[in-house]
């Protein structure tokens, strides 16, 4: 067998989420909203299903949704994007990132990451046959080292997968951040893979940045949104690509035979609901916000360490002021059996000497699952 997946554990989610289940936990683990996106966008593809409209759409996806992604970034971003030659639609982000890393990177390649990863990041750089060079972040300030960063670029350097907003972290690059990546890219020439599927999930005001606006980006990034988080409908996996034609035309390549296409009637659904007017979008963010507060606010009387929290769904806290350990696979284990609340060790998202006393919580559930995890925290720290 493939020596990437060999002996490769069960991602974490589908662990903690199971584990969740079998003891009849609060699952603040998964990442994933306990109430579905909106309505009317439900019943658009309820309607296009019915319709009889489900045979393999065009394979770069429905013409609907491409020229919606391509205005969204012109509304969002001010970026002027071709629908026909500049946007792809996949089967979900996770099937972006796996189309990109395999259409751009060869054997013997460098990748530069930033630990803390999202799961499927390692093996599908590995599963390219690129070398991953990694630059560490750490609770609770995340913060990038200037030095450390530019060290992991070299001459091999194709390409840095970056996540922005950012999975655990919470974090927001901010603009100088940016800026020194895209200096770093440029200098070399390498390609930028931007999973921005947090792009609708920033708090107290902040706005996104997209990676491919700075300049000297346009041409070499590609950047990847998803469904999933911005419309609240995770288990949908549409997603989309978008980049210059020379960097798009082998993507597709990849993507033609790895799904080739996507349910047409959740693109067009999806596609609709691009278009929702700012007041959706601002209450997405808002909502999510007050939500982090809740949980925060909670969390913090019942003594963990709040790390600060700028976007995404989820909030990372220090066990060690409970006197918890330093185990925190240990940690979320006892919380699940005793406490009956999951959530997710932050030392899977690192590959190894990963700080062991922090934890994740996703908040994008209905309050009452907020309290009630809550409650039965307080009662059994
Ligand atoms: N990237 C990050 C950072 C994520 O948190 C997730 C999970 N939602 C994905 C990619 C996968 O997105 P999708 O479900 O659209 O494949
Ligand atoms: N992105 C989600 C998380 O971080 C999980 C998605 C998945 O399970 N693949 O929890």
């Amino acid at each position: 067998t493939n020596p990437v997946y060999t002996g490769l554990p069960t991602t974490i989610f589908e662990v903690m989420s199971q584990h969740a289940k079998a003891h009849g936990a609060i699952n603040l683990g998964q990442g994933f909203p306990d109430v579905d996106g909106p309505e009317d966008i439900r019943r658009f593809a309820a309607e296009e299903l019915v319709a009889g409209r489900n045979q393999y759409p065009p394979m770069m996806g429905v013409p609907e949704l491409r020229t919606a992604v391509a205005e969204a970034n012109k509304r969002f971003y001010d970026l002027d994007i071709d629908w026909q030659t500049e946007v792809l639609v996949t089967s979900g982000a996770t099937e972006a990132l796996s189309d990109c890393l395999a259409a751009l990177i060869e054997p013997g390649d460098e990748v530069v990451l930033i630990e803390p990863l999202y799961d499927c990041y390692l093996p599908l750089v590995r599963r390219a046959g690129a070398t991953p060079k990694l630059v560490r972040v750490t609770p609770p300030d995340w913060k990038i080292d200037r030095e450390a960063l530019a060290a992991a670029f070299g001459p091999k350097t194709k390409a840095i997968l970056l996540n922005n907003p950012m999975n655990p972290a919470a974090k927001v690059f901010d603009r100088q951040e940016l800026e020194l990546i895209a200096e770093l890219t440029v200098a070399h020439d390498a390609y930028a893979i931007c999973d921005e599927v947090y792009e609708h999930i920033l708090f107290d005001g902040r706005k996104h940045t997209p990676l491919m606006t700075l300049p000297g980006m346009r041409e070499r990034t590609l950047r990847i949104g998803s469904a999933g988080k911005t419309f609240s409908l995770t288990g949908w996996k549409v997603g989309y690509v978008t980049a210059a034609p020379a960097l798009l035309d082998p993507v597709t390549k990849a993507h033609q035979f790895t799904t080739f296409t996507t349910p047409p009637g959740l693109q067009k659904a999806v596609a609709y609901g691009l278009g929702k007017g700012d007041d959706y979008y601002t209450a997405l963010a808002g909502d999510l916000e007050a939500k982090r507060d809740r949980l925060a606010r909670g969390l913090s009387k019942i003594g963990f360490g709040v790390v600060p929290c700028a976007g995404t769904y989820f909030l990372t806290v220090d066990t060690a002021p409970l006197g918890l350990g330093d185990d925190d696979a240990a940690v979320c284990e006892k919380l699940t059996v005793e406490a009956g609340v999951t959530a997710v060790p932050v030392s899977a998202f690192y590959q190894s000497d990963a700080p062991g006393n922090f934890i994740r919580f996703c908040f994008s559930k209905r309050d009452t699952m907020l309290d009630g995890a809550l409650d039965r925290l307080a009662r059994w720290v």
